[in-house]
């Protein structure tokens, strides 16, 4: 962990000593963390993956297919149906009913699930969801048509439709409900309303894609986050198609994690900010989706691939030392070098005074803070040390020295999966112990909130 536990610089409001800039002191610190896999838990992915418990379930394209069921509603095979599921199960007052569209393929394959706005302020999903259905995204005048699907796709653009009414992230009842996975039929609101979509609908899937931005105040860099022990989540999230893949099971409670100790494969997308559409998110997150779909070979076509993969399992938080008013300068997807200024701190109480943050180590920066209001403590970056592929990386970046994303500038191409450069699987863990990164330190309830938006 880069924060110093003995930092005595901070100077009071009282006194007049200008602000310290951080780099110096850091720099004769061991710096305990490292982008790649660590070892102890490649192997441990390695050896889940041999298990022949986890080989993907192999389909009969002959077999016959049934009608898929949805509470009391059958859709029958070839076909598309809009329906609503209600997220309370009540007789008098609001049940909440929220949309869904079943594509229901004609021939045998996996189900689909892919879902928007778990948190309500969260636009992305809802919006690259909506786009999905639209009646050009296999090319011109051509949607996806259940004639030629294999398996099943369920779309839900709005899962928590109570929050995304009120534009908030939480809740009607201030609860987070992707803490509350799988939920209990005889406990709070948020809880019966986690159980009644467990039990109807997500645990009745073989894949789950779940569209997330970052919370409140920070915007993140599109990235994929799953469990790489988990042999479909770890073939699905690396048929998405993105650079970035953050090896993690994700908070207690969460949808991601649920799926994961249930057999269901499940990945987490995260791009762009909360109440805000990043349009490059949004691109993203759609080419991911068709990525994903076409490598299950649930839709025709082949799946795009990125240059390289960076998969990674440590990370560093770049915080800030003072309070005051934050100017981010290097925005999220930024290559930073080592002792590189990525935001200074002023405070108008203090004028004249400003107070730098640098960056520990060379890498990518994957999240920033996007409010102002800083106090000391304040997380106001999210970087992945890049110390191995620095060129094959360095190769995709803009002239403002920014990740150049597969699926941001057009069609990404087709792309042999020997062709991409997996960075970091094959790295050495650099010192501390493994999990130190992703571990207690992200268990603590304001760096998982950072840490899952
Ligand atoms: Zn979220």
């Amino acid at each position: 962990m880069v924060d110093s536990q003995e930092d005595t610089s901070t100077p009071s409001a009282s006194e007049e000593k200008p602000p310290v800039t951080r780099p110096k002191r850091r720099r004769n610190q061991p710096l305990k963390v490292a982008n790649q896999i660590p070892k102890q838990r490649r192997m441990e992915i390695e050896k889940a993956l041999e298990e022949p418990s986890s080989t993907p379930r192999k389909w009969s394209r002959t077999s016959s297919w049934k009608s898929h069921r949805i509470g009391k509603k059958l859709i029958k095979p070839g076909t598309i149906r809009n329906l609503e599921f209600d997220l309370m199960d009540v007789d008098i007052g609001e049940s909440w009913p929220i949309p869904v569209t079943v594509i229901h393929g004609i021939r045998p394959g996996p189900v689909v699930t892919i879902i928007g706005a778990l948190h309500g302020n969260e636009l992305v999903g809802p919006l690259a969801l909506t786009y999905l259905q639209s009646s050009n995204i296999m090319g011109e005048g051509q949607a996806i048509d259940p004639l030629t699907v294999a398996g099943t796709i369920r779309i839900i653009p709005i899962v928590n439709m109570p929050a995304y009414r009120r534009r908030m992230r939480y809740m009607t009842d201030g609860r987070d409900l992707n803490r509350f996975f799988p939920g209990k039929e005889d406990s709070n609101t948020t809880s019966r309303v986690a159980n009644r979509l467990w039990n109807e609908l997500f645990s009745k899937s073989d894949h789950i894609i779940d569209l997330h931005t970052a919370a409140l105040g920070r915007t993140n860099m599109p990235q994929i986050r799953a469990n790489l022990a988990n042999r479909n989540s770890n073939r699905v999230a690396r048929s998405f198609g993105i650079e970035v893949i953050l090896d993690s099971q994700g908070p207690k409670g969460s949808l991601r994690r649920t799926a994961d100790e249930n057999g269901i494969s499940c990945i987490t997308y995260e791009g762009g900010g909360s109440d805000e559409a990043d349009p490059e998110s949004i691109q993203i997150a759609l080419y991911g989706i068709l990525n994903v779909l076409r490598s299950l070979k649930v839709i025709p076509g082949y799946p795009s691939r990125p240059r390289f993969r960076l998969l990674a399992s440590g990370s560093v938080w770049l915080r800030s030392d003072q309070g005051g008013l934050l100017d981010v300068l290097t925005p999220a997807g930024s290559f930073v070098e080592e002792g590189e200024l990525v935001a200074t701190v002023s405070d108008p109480e203090f004028p004249g005074l400003s107070m730098e943050i640098r960056t520990p180590t060379q890498g990518l920066i994957i999240c920033t803070a996007t409010h102002p209001f800083v106090t000391t403590g304040t997380p106001i970056g999210h970087l992945i040390p890049i110390k191995k592929g620095v060129k094959t990386v360095q190769k995709r970046l803009d002239q403002e020295g920014i990740l150049v994303l597969s699926g941001s500038d057009g069609e990404p191409p087709w792309r042999d999966d020997e062709e991409v450069e997996d960075i970091s699987v094959e790295g050495e863990w650099e010192g501390g112990s493994p999990d130190a990164e992703w571990g207690e330190n992200h268990s603590s309830a304001a760096e998982e909130e950072a840490d899952e938006g």
